[in-house]
C-alpha cells in the first residue's frame, strides 16, 4: 500500500481556482532528473549546464560529450518542458578555455552571455549539441541565455538559437535594466525566467557571495517585487511565458506572491516541490494577487514578508 501511495501521481500545481502554475526542478545534471520526476516535477525549469563544463579540465567538452549530457536530462522528462541554460561562467569560475582575465568585480565583468561573445566557438559548440540532442529525443527544449542586460543580447540569443534550429529561445532576467526593459525582451523573445538570486544581488548592489553584505540577498524586498511585476505584466500583455528560477520560488509564501505578481512557472530544487504545492493550492488568483499587491507596498524585505504571513490566513 505504501508503495502504491508513493508511486501515486503527484498533482500538478495549482491554485486553489484551478489555475495551472507547473512546478519545474532547477537540475544541475542528469543525475538527479529521475528523482526530480519522483518528487512530481512537471519539466525542467532550469538546467545549469556550467557543471558539465567546470568538470571539464583544460578543454571544453566536445559536442559530442554535450549531447549526451543533454540527452540524459531530456529523456528523463519525454514529453515535458526542458530548460536549458547555456553555460554561465565568469571569472568567479575560471575556464582555461574562456576568456578568464582576473577581474576586480567578477559579478559585474564577462560573465554568462558576455563570456560566451567573446568566446562564440562555446556557444556554437554549445547550441549545436543542444540541438542535436533536441533531434534525438521527445521532450520540449527551450534554451536560454543568463545575465542578459540589454536588448541587442536578447536579440543576438534568440536569433542565434534560432538559426540553430532551436525553436523555443528566451532570456534569463536577473539584471535590473533588462526587467526594466520587460515589454520589449518579451517581444524579441519566446519567453522570460527571473533569476531572482542575480536579480536580488544587482538590485540590492550587493555581491550575493559576501557574507558581510548576505542580509541584503533578501528576494522579498520590494524593489525586487517591483521588477518582478514588470516582467509579470510584460508577460501577460504579450501572453509569452513569464517563469522565476531562482531560490525565491522555492519560499512557499513567496511562490505565492510570485503568481500574484505573474509568473507562469515555478522552478526550484525538486525538495522544495510538495511544499510550493501545497502552498499554491491554498489560495485563489485574487488571493495571490492581493498578497502581491501587500508585498509591493512595503518598504522594506521584513515588512512585505511579515505583512503577507499576516494577511495570508484571512485568504486562503
Ligand atoms: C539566479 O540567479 O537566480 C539563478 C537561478 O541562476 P544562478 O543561481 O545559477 O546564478
Ligand atoms: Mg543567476
Amino acid at each position: 500500500q505504501r508503495r502504491e501511495a508513493a508511486s501515486a501521481p503527484l498533482t500538478p500545481g495549482a491554485l486553489a481556482d484551478g489555475t495551472p502554475v507547473p512546478l519545474l526542478a532547477n537540475l544541475g545534471s542528469g543525475d538527479a532528473a529521475a528523482s526530480a520526476v519522483e518528487l512530481g516535477a512537471e519539466g525542467v525549469g532550469l538546467f545549469r549546464t556550467e557543471f558539465l563544463f567546470l568538470d571539464a579540465g583544460s578543454t571544453a567538452p566536445s559536442v559530442e560529450e554535450q549531447t549526451q549530457h543533454y540527452v540524459r536530462v531530456l529523456e528523463a522528462f519525454a514529453g515535458k518542458k526542458v530548460t536549458v541554460r547555456v553555460l554561465d561562467a565568469g571569472a568567479d569560475k575560471p575556464l582555461p578555455f574562456l576568456n578568464d582575465a582576473p577581474e576586480e568585480n567578477p559579478a559585474l565583468g564577462l560573465r554568462g552571455l558576455r563570456a560566451l561573445r567573446a568566446s562564440e566557438n562555446i556557444l556554437r559548440d554549445q547550441l549545436t549539441a543542444l540541438a542535436a540532442a533536441d533531434a534525438q529525443t521527445d521532450a520540449d527544449l527551450w534554451v536560454m541565455a543568463p545575465m542578459v542586460s540589454t536588448l541587442e543580447e536578447t536579440e543576438y540569443f534568440v536569433t542565434r538559437a534560432h538559426e540553430f534550429g532551436l525553436k523555443t529561445a528566451g532570456i534569463m532576467v536577473e539584471v535590473p535594466s533588462i526587467a526594466l526593459l520587460a515589454k520589449p525582451a518579451l517581444a524579441a523573445s519566446d519567453f522570460a525566467s527571473i533569476g531572482t538570486n542575480d536579480l536580488t544581488q544587482y538590485t540590492l548592489a550587493a555581491d550575493r557571495l559576501l557574507g558581510t553584505v548576505a542580509s541584503f540577498q533578501d528576494p522579498w524586498h520590494p524593489a525586487v517585487l517591483r521588477l518582478i511585476s514588470e516582467v509579470g505584466q510584460a508577460g501577460a500583455e504579450s501572453g509569452k511565458p513569464v517563469g522565476i528560477c531562482g531560490e525565491a520560488a522555492a519560499d512557499p509564501l513567496l511562490a505565492v506572491v510570485l503568481v500574484g505578481l505573474g509568473a507562469t512557472t515555478l522552478s526550484m530544487s525538486p525538495s522544495a516541490l510538495a511544499d510550493v504545492r501545497l502552498s499554491l493550492a491554498r489560495f485563489d488568483s485574487n488571493a495571490a494577487q492581493r498578497l502581491a499587491s501587500i508585498a509591493l507596498d512595503a518598504h522594506d524585505a521584513a515588512s512585505a514578508r511579515s505583512a503577507v504571513t499576516d494577511a495570508a490566513p484571512s485568504l486562503q
